[in-house]
């Protein structure tokens, strides 16, 4: 590659080369979901954004040379209360472990429609209870927490650049606290590492009783874990530089002693819904579930490749509107490509060097247009049209229909044309929908020349 992987990093407000820390082994860690609920359209943003990322970097350093972590929240108090509300009679753990696996499997179906890899790893929150404890006995030994009022908290005072990511000053972190339930904390802003747990609500055993990690220590526990005391990318949406990521780095810096947890901390924007903010209250909230397999957004279902093709056209750090009119967009666009295979051929340069300035995926789906349009000409140019398509996970798949399947394909279409002639309307619809259940669509016209019906079928994508 001619050109150097540049990339806007939070924590300085600059964008710079990428320079990562090891380049056999190359890491980023990315929030995953709290698995309590069907994953919404917001939440699908970053899946795509830091799987072109992952994709990208598997180009550059190499596809074993790059380890990805996206952790799955398996404890929460959202996933409490969903467990008792939808499973009442079960004993509690099986109840969440029920909430949990459904949405879980939900998830990663979801992931794999909008065509997504797998990351590296997929740490669940339960299976590091034991890393999370570890890290808070160290925060409370060196001075960084503190028992009080039934619970860890980890001491924001102790930390001489608290705050450094999301740059708020400690006094409007103050303020924003609410102060009235908050008298057992030496700082307002103080956060959970540890809270003793009710026998209600799911617990482990730990030095300070019988009780849940906070929301913020299983990232420091899960990404130390994994990828080490110091990584090189740590992602997540705009919503969680503050609090969230801001105390996984105090978490983190503070047990381990380090300057920075990761070295380029990226974000992106946030989703809103035919213009508006989504919320389950404006009635707009729409989840990838709703759109991949029900017909509740524009009146019909729309295939994973055009969501992940939509959210790509524009910059991943910029809002985005998620509309129909979107979607149609870029299901238009993609009905111009070719399906092809890489067969091993490299993606084109404009394509790489568009991504390469800081993942400008608007930039690289226009020069990924060009190619395809160029490809039309020139078919020695569609394996490299391929591979470009494959770094944005957006590769058109072919469509495997031999010769055999067309000519039965071709009788029962000629069958329904005499069934047509002879008023056989029930019969006729029959085969048509046989057809479409087999997605394999019919399109009925008029012979300018006799005026006769002429029917011409395709594979619906
Ligand atoms: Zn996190």
């Amino acid at each position: 590659m001619g050109f150097s992987l540049k990339l806007y990093n939070t924590l300085t407000r600059e964008k710079a080369e990428f320079k990562p820390i090891d380049r056999q082994n190359v890491r980023m860690y990315v929030c995953g979901p709290t698995v309590y609920d069907y994953a919404h359209i917001g939440n699908a943003r970053p899946v795509i954004v830091f799987d072109v990322l992952f994709r990208l970097l598997r180009h550059v350093y190499g596809e074993n040379h790059v380890t990805y972590a996206r952790n799955i929240t398996d404890v929460d108090d959202k996933i409490n209360a969903r467990a008792l509300r939808d499973h009442p009679g079960l004993p509690l753990n099986e109840a969440i472990r029920a909430v949990t696996e459904k949405t879980e499997r939900q998830f990663h179906a979801d992931a794999a429609e909008l065509g997504c890899l797998e990351p590296t790893v997929e740490p669940r929150a339960t299976d590091n209870i034991e890393q999370m404890i570890g890290i808070i006995d160290k925060l409370i030994a060196n001075g960084h927490a503190y028992v009080a009022g039934g619970e860890v908290l980890f001491d924001t005072k102790s930390m001489h650049d608290y705050g450094r990511l999301s740059k708020r000053p400690l006094d409007e972190q103050q303020a924003g606290a609410r102060v009235a339930v908050d008298a057992h904390k030496k700082n307002p802003g103080d956060f959970v590492l540890w809270k003793l747990s009710s026998h209600n609500e799911p617990g482990w055993e730990s030095p300070w009783g019988r009780g849940r990690p906070g929301w913020h220590i299983e990232c420091s526990a899960m990404s130390g874990r994994y990828l080490g005391e110091v990584f090189d990318i740590h992602g997540g949406g705009l919503d969680l530089i503050f609090p969230h990521h801001e105390n996984e780095i105090a978490q983190s810096r503070c047990a381990h002693g380090t300057d920075v947890m990761a070295n380029v901390w990226m974000h992106n924007g946030f989703v809103q819904v035919e213009g508006r903010k989504m919320s389950k209250s404006e009635g707009n909230f729409i989840t990838i579930y709703d759109l991949l397999h029900t017909e509740t957004f524009g009146g019909r279902k729309w295939p994973g490749d055009v969501l992940r093709l939509a959210m790509l056209m524009t910059h991943y750090r910029e809002p985005i509107d998620f509309s129909v009119k979107r979607l149609e967009e870029a299901e238009r666009l993609l009905s111009k490509w070719p399906a092809a295979d890489p067969s091993g051929a490299a993606p084109c340069d404009t394509v790489l060097e568009a991504l390469s300035d800081d993942l400008n995926t608007v930039a690289a789906v226009q020069a990924l247009h060009a190619l395809a349009q160029e490809a039309q000409s020139d078919k020695a140019l569609l394996p490299v049209f391929a591979a470009s398509a494959d770094l944005l996970g957006v590769l058109p798949q072919k469509t495997e229909i031999d010769e055999a399947l067309a000519s039965a394909v071709d009788a029962l279409v000629a069958m329904r044309l005499e069934l047509l002639k002879a008023k056989n309307f029930a019969e006729a619809d029959k085969i048509r929908n046989e057809l479409s259940e087999k997605g394999i669509q019919l399109k009925d016209g008029k012979d300018p020349a006799t005026g006769e019906r002429v029917t011409t079928w395709e594979v619906k994508r």
